[in-house]
């Protein structure tokens, strides 16, 4: 698959035209920036107050309350997990991959902020810590903790001639939140949204521009940090595609658990810290 269509010449200028330089399109010198030293100064004193152990090809949740820190942990085996962050108090305020990444990048690390949907479009999380910082962006131009990928999920299987699997991270993120809530598995889907890929290594082909993954660089002990901005439900499914080197989306590949941990400061909040306000555009659409 190229990209060029063979039926057209180029015109005279075409080298030109490509030559443009980019510009970035979301600067974020004028975003407000997270106090790191306040932040690892919280996590210095702080103690496990819950913890979670999720199955392989299963999800979990777990409650954060705001100031308290989500840590996600590989035990055992090299494993990807796809996250879903809520507003505990309003479903309808959720992680919002798109924005994130289009804001920060297609892949996050310390230091980035996790962002919610609109129309409060705050920071709902600030990673704190990422033990897979030393990684960067390789020779293929992949990166790890994915905001590209959107979740396994049993409909793309369907279109692409697979049959029926149903552990994908999507159902899986369902059946944890209708656990979760109490809701039916039909009301709580529309609420499973495009996740975080904690410690999936992907990119885009630089001839085709495909979406590409290959096996995770994470090992037993690595771990991401996740300081909750506001209350959160969070849902975290160990992806069927294990360590998301061949396959997703059957029984195929090596799994292993991931462990969720809720760590909560000594002093309860950092001192100065508060939960960031909702977005204060005033809505009037222009009417
Ligand atoms: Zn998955």
């Amino acid at each position: 698959m190229t990209r060029i269509d063979p039926t057209l010449s180029p015109p005279p200028d075409a080298e030109t035209r490509r030559g443009v330089a980019p510009v970035i399109c979301y600067p974020t010198e004028t975003l407000p920036q997270p106090d790191l030293a306040l932040y690892r100064a919280a996590r210095a004193g702080a103690r496990r107050a819950g913890s979670v152990t999720v199955p392989p090809r299963d999800a979990r949740h777990i409650h954060v309350p705001a100031g308290h820190i989500l840590r996600i942990e590989s035990v055992e085996g090299p494993q990807v997990g796809d996250l879903n962050l809520f507003n505990a108090a309003d479903l309808s305020e959720r992680f919002y991959s798109g924005k994130t990444r289009a804001l920060h990048g297609t892949h996050v690390t310390t230091g980035d902020r996790l962002w919610s949907s609109f129309p409060t479009l705050r920071p709902i999380a600030t990673v704190i810590a990422d033990s897979l910082g030393w990684y960067g962006i390789d020779a293929y131009g992949g990166s790890v903790h994915d905001v590209i990928g959107t979740r396994c999920d049993p409909y793309t299987g369907r279109l692409l001639g697979g049959s029926d699997y149903h552990h994908c991270c999507h159902s899986n993120l369902t059946r944890a939140l209708a656990d979760a809530t109490g809701m039916t598995l039909a009301k709580a889907e529309p609420h499973i949204h495009d996740v975080l890929n904690v410690f999936m290594c992907t990119g885009f082909t630089r001839d085709t521009g495909q979406y590409f993954m290959k096996a995770s660089p994470v090992r037993p002990g690595d771990h991401i940090e996740l300081f909750a901005e506001i209350d959160l439900l969070a849902l975290l499914s160990a992806c069927p595609g294990g360590d998301c080197g061949s396959e997703h989306s059957s029984d195929t590949a090596p799994c292993h658990p991931l462990l969720m941990e809720v760590l909560a400061p000594e002093e309860g909040a950092p001192a100065g810290w508060t939960s960031p306000e909702p977005n204060p555009y005033d809505r009037s659409h222009g009417r």
